[in-house]
């Protein structure tokens, strides 16, 4: 989208730290079937517009002042929804969980820091770091990218680093931890005291069996999990992303916050789609059901799904992934290209969405 020539970046004194970096930039193309960002597809139920509409308009007459700077009523929702007994003063919320992650970057990482991660994870996390001047170590999964709790500890251990990211389930394999790796990396981090964060913004799609780390945060000052709306919720337009953690872990995020990040917009449409979340959480088992139907329908193509907790499938076993990208795309399905060889990302979407990309992959595998 940009007009200026890398030669006119390369003449302003930008921070060293960012010169070279490519921008996050998930292709937004005008597709029939958008898989390629991993948001929930169905469009918001009637009922919640019209909630949202109404709560909105209310916000509009006092648009004239500041919002509500520590979003009480909004934080109490969320800890209502989450349950575990967390409460408001756990809560912290932010425009998308994007933001949270950049806020924790600031308030505990910044120069001479360093923050973990361990890739292929979400692409997002070394440029928050960049952006707040924060080192980012890659740490190391396994051959089929699992992680294990010996692993993850031991990397920990080593590096001793100020954060540690942890994405369950994880972006792009769609596989989520066992409690044991962040139990473990947390106790490899007691000696540094470093902070744990479990970006679980895909929880809600979890196969059964598998537990949030929110059951860990009793006695555990320094973890944090953090959620979005922007998944289940189906609000990625609305940017919502929050976190829970102990109360002392806000009272740090509100020394980085700008004043007022969380406009009354974002509060009134938050607050609303909260009082109807269970009619919201309505399409989460329809999606579920569609990812199943996809990891069924790589299986029969000879492909290679990974095991997913999540709204999306990676998989492998492709020839030259790029090519069959490509492909999809002009059948009209547009897929993530994740930069990993002979391996796509797709979102579930709905069940028209699903059997489009299913039969579009099976037409191009058979050259029909
Ligand atoms: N974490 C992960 C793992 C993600 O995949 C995403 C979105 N792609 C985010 C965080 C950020 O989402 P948002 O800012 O919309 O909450």
């Amino acid at each position: 989208d940009s007009q200026s020539s890398p030669e006119a970046l390369a003449a302003l004194p930008l921070r060293e730290n960012l010169r070279g970096l490519s921008p996050y930039g998930a292709p937004q193309l005008d597709v029939p079937v958008t898989l390629n960002t991993n948001e929930n597809t169905h469009p918001v139920p009637d009922e919640v517009v019209r909630a949202i509409t109404a709560s909105v308009a209310e916000s509009a007459v006092s648009l004239n002042r500041y919002p509500d700077r520590e979003f009480t009523e909004l934080r109490q929702r969320l800890a209502e929804y989450l349950g575990h007994g967390l409460s408001g003063s756990q809560l912290w919320a932010a425009n998308g969980s994007n933001e949270i992650l950049q806020q924790l970057l600031q308030a505990f990482g910044g120069p001479g820091r360093t923050v973990m991660g361990f890739p292929p994870t979400y692409s997002m996390y070394p440029l928050l770091a960049a952006g707040t001047d924060t080192r980012y170590q890659a740490g190391v999964r396994g051959e089929d990218f699992s992680l294990t709790a010996e692993s993850a500890a031991a990397q920990v251990a080593e590096h001793r680093p100020n954060l540690v990211l942890l994405c369950s389930p994880n972006n792009p394999t769609g596989t989520a931890l066992g409690l044991d790796v962040v139990e473990a990396v947390y106790r490899a981090s007691e000696d540094h005291q470093g902070m744990v964060i479990v970006d679980e913004a895909y929880a809600e799609f979890a196969l059964s069996g598998t537990r949030s780390a929110l059951s860990l945060l009793p006695g555990r000052p320094r973890l944090v999990v953090t959620r979005t709306m922007s998944k289940a919720f189906a609000l990625a337009g609305a940017r919502l992303g929050y976190l829970a953690a102990a109360p002392e872990v806000t009272d740090a995020l509100r020394l980085v916050r700008l004043p007022y990040h969380l406009s009354a917009v974002s509060q009134a449409t938050a607050n609303a789609a909260l009082q109807h979340y269970d009619v919201l959480l309505e399409t989460v088992e329809d999606i579920k059901r569609q990812r199943d139907r996809i990891v069924d329908g790589l299986l029969e193509l000879g492909l290679e799904p990974a095991v997913s907790d999540s709204n999306f499938v990676f998989f492998g076993g492709l020839e030259d992934a790029q090519q069959t990208w490509q492909a999809l795309l002009e059948r009209g399905v547009l897929v993530r290209d994740v930069g990993i060889a002979h391996h796509l990302r797709v979102t579930a979407g709905t069940q028209a969405e699903t059997t489009a990309f299913l039969d579009a992959l099976r037409a191009v595998r058979t050259g029909t």
